[in-house]
């Protein structure tokens, strides 16, 4: 484990990270296969879909520097390391204990794909301990769940499922897109795995699609060879420019959590917003714990805009400068409505159990200026008014 500061890691990966032929930056091996140097086990034979050119091993150091891992595998996609995670460490007849608001494709992944695995799920309130003890089977394998919740920002007990999943020999997975390394690292709470969609704020560029495995070594050379096996490799280009892209994490990060306080506040005083969820927001319920938890209250928070069942598409397309799309975690400042585009799938019912309303809309804070922003929401609210 390093001692170097996260924003020194984020610039030249651990104390144990070798320049690449003395070039200050790791050039792209566009190359498919490297010449044989007598490698024993065919995991080890450098080829691009093993993960291992120079351009994945300069990230896999950087990026479990950064999470505080002793290990971790880029993959292609968020998906592909969400799923490659869960079926490396599920296989028939075990159960999967899954928190019960997710991200959509994971929630497809584990309610249509697992079950044909032979894999049984069952789902746990991230804020309510006494309950998990009543969802634990024998076959319970692994515990899973993420930083904070889309797009209601809430924030499970994570200290609580790290020591549950202690107690009771289960591998515990959090999906960390949404904080990042910067605000929280939860491999030192005790879980054992941290993925992440590296399309979001590991890049930070909206232009890429990556993902990551990071956390114990035994856990992350398992998923390697899964992923060796079925193919969700990043090619170099885009290692290149994730590798990139992570030199600024820290710098966007700490403003994009300064703007989104800025947001929030704006947001809560204004007359047009019923609600706001943010968790650096003094009245959100887990303001408490998110302070405890996080270096930082994060660039995502959602809003419920007051009016008709189109004020919320009204105040988005009459915005200027803030983009009308999904996706997060880039220098550009996003809105989109959940109900009409993420959460879509879920039944009216079950989006309002999961306190996602039809008026909500959910804010990725960009790198513009707060002013800027503020200024833009402000026009919009006026010129969008019933
Ligand atoms: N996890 C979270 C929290 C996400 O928001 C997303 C995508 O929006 C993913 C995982 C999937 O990532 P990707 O689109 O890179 O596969």
């Amino acid at each position: 484990m390093s001692k170097r500061a996260i924003d020194t890691k984020l610039i030249h990966g651990s104390a144990k990270a070798r320049r690449v032929h003395g070039a200050v930056v790791t050039p792209i091996f566009q190359t498919a296969m490297f010449e044989y140097a007598g490698e024993a086990i065919g995991h080890d034979l450098k080829y691009l879909r093993l993960n291992n050119s120079p351009n994945h091993l300069a990230l896999h150091d950087k990026l479990a520097a950064i999470e505080n891992a002793e290990a971790s595998l880029v993959a292609a996609s968020g998906m592909a390391a969400i799923a490659t995670a869960l079926s490396t460490f599920l296989g028939a007849g075990d159960r999967l204990l899954a928190q019960n608001v997710l991200y959509g494709g994971t929630r497809s992944f584990i309610l249509e794909d697992l079950p044909k695995m032979g894999v049984g799920c069952d789902f746990f309130d991230g804020g309510d301990p006494a309950s998990w003890p009543a969802l634990l089977r024998p076959e319970t394998k692994v515990i899973y769940a993420e930083a904070a919740t889309n797009p209601t920002l809430r924030v499970a007990d994570h200290r609580a499922i790290a020591a549950f999943a202690r107690d009771h020999g289960l591998i515990a997975m959090i999906d960390n897109t949404f904080a990042s390394p910067v605000n929280f690292r939860p491999l030192e709470l005790g879980y054992d795995l941290s993925l992440h969609s590296a399309t979001k704020y590991l890049n930070g560029h909206s232009d890429l699609i990556a993902g990551v495995i990071a956390g114990r070594l035994d856990l992350v050379q398992e998923a390697t060879h899964k992923l060796n096996r079925w193919g969700g490799s990043l090619d170099p280009h885009a290692c290149f420019l994730l590798d990139r892209g992570l030199k600024t994490l820290a710098l966007r990060v700490h403003r994009q959590n300064e703007t989104a306080v800025k947001l929030a506040q704006f947001l809560a005083a204004h007359p047009a917003v019923a609600k706001v969820n943010y968790p650096g927001l003094a009245d959100h319920p887990d303001h408490r714990r998110a302070a405890e938890l996080f270096d930082g209250f994060g660039g995502m928070l959602s809003f419920e805009v007051k009016g008709g069942p189109d004020a919320p598409e009204r105040l988005i397309q009459a915005c200027k400068l803030i983009i009308y799309t999904f996706s997060l975690g880039g220098v550009e400042t996003l809105m989109i409505q959940p109900a009409r585009t993420s959460h879509i799938n879920m039944s009216p019912e079950e989006r309002l159990e999961a306190g996602i309303p039809d008026n909500l809309i959910r804010v990725s804070v960009g790198l513009e200026s707060a002013d800027d922003l503020i200024a833009d929401l402000s026009q919009a609210f006026d010129a969008s008014a019933d």
